[in-house]
């Protein structure tokens, strides 16, 4: 019997936990991934003990028909409970466990190239895959599991700010305290979960300075509470849009508390999404989306509190408002920004400049070579919203022409634009467990 060939490119957790349901289901898989760890992603890959978990351990199994597999990992090593917000890199660990296992029961069926893709050609009803070796793969279908994009880069970062290390791009991949004083001032540009996840590690570091983050909005991401009601009042989408569906949510806040207004919806969220017209899905974007993100997406309350005591102290500022400049000043980087509401340009000098704006969505914007690639090509195109990749309903890919393509699928955040809800495991581990079963059939 010959098997079917799945080529999974990206290695982070949509396309390990992808490439392990292929591989029960009998398939043979290649995995592609550039990076140095297969398994973790960038969300996972973190060394440091304070990155925890925002979902509880119950919640995070990588498997939508066993719920108490992470819980159950986790408490055999003595690390806690179902209710416990468990260290990230745990959950990283626990991904590449996963995979070695896959690995080694699949033998043969499995084939991992630490490489780059760099182009995907359609041939002849199959998929060849190009590295960035020149090396080819020919699968019979392909699945992109690119993650996010890296964050914009902000105006005016001149190369020296980078050179000299007063600008860091990626929060996670360097010390982000090195170097600095009690004197220096640190600016996180951003308010949401990266900047908490940089604040904790310049606060580990024994940084003593002052910390200024500032983002349009300045809002912050919302705590989980021990005290949460988990109850669920709906058991159907609710028939309501925009401004409607806000005023439910609010009234339901009144009923059962804001965090139990939210997570109820939680099951909707995706058909909502597809019910709503791209100008709805716009609008949602631009004014309600900052507002969703911070009460959606929270903090494990041990992480919360400790900001919190970083105000008190005077050590960690959130501000709303806009940057307008940046340029190499005489101690860091010289910083003109406008607050929110305000006519007048305040000024910064900060040693170090963290860019904690999270990912960029637009994907042809993103300089991606293989994204690039496929977009020239007309083998993608970005979805109405411009927030990832366009796919259909089975997550085929979808042309420049709009075709769905027999062989060429996408999955994890990079889907949001049909499916919006599809950043966190709880619905990336039902997405592609329902992929693996399609695409191997
Ligand atoms: C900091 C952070 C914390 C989070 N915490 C939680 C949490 O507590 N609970 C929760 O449920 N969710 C959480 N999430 C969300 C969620 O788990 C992630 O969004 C998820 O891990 C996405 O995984 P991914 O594989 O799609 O993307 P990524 O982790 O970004 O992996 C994509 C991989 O693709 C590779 N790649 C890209 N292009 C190519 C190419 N051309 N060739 C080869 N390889 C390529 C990249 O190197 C990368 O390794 C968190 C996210 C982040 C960023």
């Amino acid at each position: 019997m010959s098997r079917r060939h799945v080529a999974v490119i990206g290695g982070g957790y949509s396309g390990t936990l992808q490439t392990i349901q292929l591989l029960r289901r009998g398939a043979m898989v290649t995995l592609i991934e550039r990076a140095e760890r297969l398994g973790p992603g960038i969300a996972y890959s973190t060394r440091h003990s304070d990155h925890l978990l925002n979902v509880a351990a119950g919640r995070m199994s990588a498997f939508p028909d066993e719920p108490g597999h992470f819980a159950d990992w986790l408490a055999r090593r003595g690390e806690g409970g179902p209710a416990e917000f468990a260290q990230r890199k745990l959950y990283g660990a626990y991904l590449e466990e996963l995979l070695d296992a896959a690995s080694v029961e699949a033998g043969d069926r499995l084939r991992i190239d630490r490489q780059e893709a760099v182009d995907i050609v359609s041939s002849g009803g199959r998929e060849m895959v190009r590295l960035r070796s020149g090396d080819s793969i020919e699968a019979d279908k392909a699945i992109l599991a690119l993650g996010n994009l890296e964050p914009d880069v902000p105006p005016g970062i001149a190369p020296e700010l980078r050179s000299d290390g007063i600008y860091v791009a990626d929060p996670w991949a360097s010390d982000i305290a090195a170097g600095l004083g009690d004197a220096d001032m640190v600016l996180l540009i951003g308010t949401g979960l990266t900047a908490i996840d940089a604040a904790l590690m310049l606060d580990s570091a024994g940084f003593g300075g002052r910390t200024l983050a500032i983002s349009r909005r300045g809002l912050v991401p919302r705590a989980h509470s021990a005290a949460d009601r988990h109850s669920s009042g709906l058991e159907a989408v609710p028939e309501l849009q925009g401004s409607k569906l806000v005023r439910f949510v609010r009234r339901e806040a009144g009923r059962l508390g804001w965090r139990a207004a939210v997570d109820q919806l939680r099951p909707f969220t995706q058909p909502l999404w597809a019910k709503s017209s791209p100008e709805q899905r716009r609008r949602f974007l631009r004014h309600l989306r900052p507002w969703w993100d911070v009460h959606r997406h929270r903090i494990a309350p041990s992480i919360s509190a400790r900001i919190q005591g970083m105000e008190r102290d005077g050590r960690l500022a959130f501000a709303s408002g806009k940057i307008v400049s940046v340029s190499p000043g005489e101690r860091g980087a010289a910083v003109e920004w406008r607050p929110r509401g305000s006519e007048e340009f305040e000024r910064l000098e900060p040693a170090r400049i963290v860019n904690c704006a999270g990912p960029q969505m637009d994907i042809a914007r993103a300089g991606e070579p293989l994204l690039d690639r496929l977009l020239e090509t007309g083998r993608i195109r970005s979805d109405v919203c411009r927030i990832g990749i366009d796919v259909d309903a089975e997550y085929r890919a979808l042309d420049s022409r709009g075709h769905a393509s027999p062989s060429l699928y996408a999955v994890g955040p990079m889907t949001r634009g049909a499916v919006w809800e599809i950043v966190a495991v709880p619905d990336i581990r039902g997405q592609v467990q329902a992929l693996a079963s399609r695409v191997s059939a």
